[in-house]
């Protein structure tokens, strides 16, 4: 009897200490690896998508409220001709036939952008960049070349069909001003005066290249050079990660942060 009782307080013991043993060693093991995560690598999220997913949308959403940063290759392009700088002069005609802008031109343009961004360790969106399997090369090759390493590259794919996109083009309009351009919709995000923006109250306008035709071309173009440069990412091992971008724009964030998992990044 006794020896029994020795058997199962032993049993009894063996089990709370590897119980013990196992807390104690997942709450260390899981400590150290958000600091490694932390300290070693910043998060750049290349935002794949063809026009109208609402993808710039929630670059926004997700600069204002967890404090990405992000950069527009087609916003900074528009301010580009709007200040009728060498590089708007040449971007002006390709953009309104909505044909891409050479490659040097927007690779030059992204890498001072991203040497500009080292101030802080926020998260970076990438958005609408790159658009070509050369203009992925030259990201893969700039990033490599980073002091220490130190983006981790996380691709996230946002999906809406041709024609979700030509009716969200119809309805898009967005501040004329070239250093906010904020996106509405006449039908599902209306400003709050009809026709001005709500962030600085500049008339609201439709972009040139917004038109039915320059919209489906600019989607098929979209959806070929996609898929090559996905190719191109699967084969060179990086993740990529898809979200549809038909449900509602609350769902799409929610979907992202759950996706990306935005919370762990926010506390950095
Ligand atoms: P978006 O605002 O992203 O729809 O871009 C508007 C236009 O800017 C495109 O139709 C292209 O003419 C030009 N553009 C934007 N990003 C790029 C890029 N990465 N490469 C070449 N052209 C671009």
């Amino acid at each position: 009897m006794n020896v029994v009782s020795g058997k199962v307080a032993f049993g009894i013991a063996l089990i709370v200490l590897l119980v013990g043993g196992f807390v104690v060693y997942m709450k260390f093991f899981k400590k150290t690896t958000t600091v490694e995560k932390r300290e070693k690598f910043r998060d750049l999220f290349i935002f794949f998508g063809p026009p109208a997913c609402g993808k710039g949308t929630l670059a926004a959403r997700l600069k204002d409220e967890l404090k990405f940063i992000s950069v527009s290759t087609g916003d900074v392009l528009r301010q580009n001709v709007a200040q009728e700088t060498e590089l708007g002069k040449k971007a002006q005609p390709l953009m309104a036939k909505g044909e891409l802008v050479p490659d040097e031109l927007i690779n030059a343009m992204i890498r001072d952008w991203l040497e500009k961004q080292s101030a802080t360790r926020s998260p970076i969106i990438l958005d609408g960049y790159p658009r070509t399997v050369q203009q992925a090369k030259t990201l893969v090759e700039m990033l490599k070349g980073s002091k220490n390493n130190e983006f981790r590259l996380r691709i996230m794919r946002f999906t809406v069909s041709e024609q979700e996109a030509v009716d969200r083009i119809v309805c898009r309009v967005v501040c004329s001003n070239k250093s906010c351009q904020k996106v509405y919709s006449t039908k599902a995000l209306k400003s709050k005066v009809e026709g001005i923006c709500d962030v600085c109250g500049s008339p609201l306008s439709k972009r040139c290249d917004d038109t039915e035709d320059v919209i489906k071309k600019r989607f098929n173009d979209y959806m070929k050079s996609e898929s090559e440069m996905l190719n191109f990412f699967k084969e060179a091992g990086v993740e990529i990660q898809t979200i549809s971008a038909e449900q509602p724009m609350q769902k799409v964030f929610e979907a992202f942060k759950e996706v990306a998992g935005v919370n762990a990044i926010s506390e950095s």
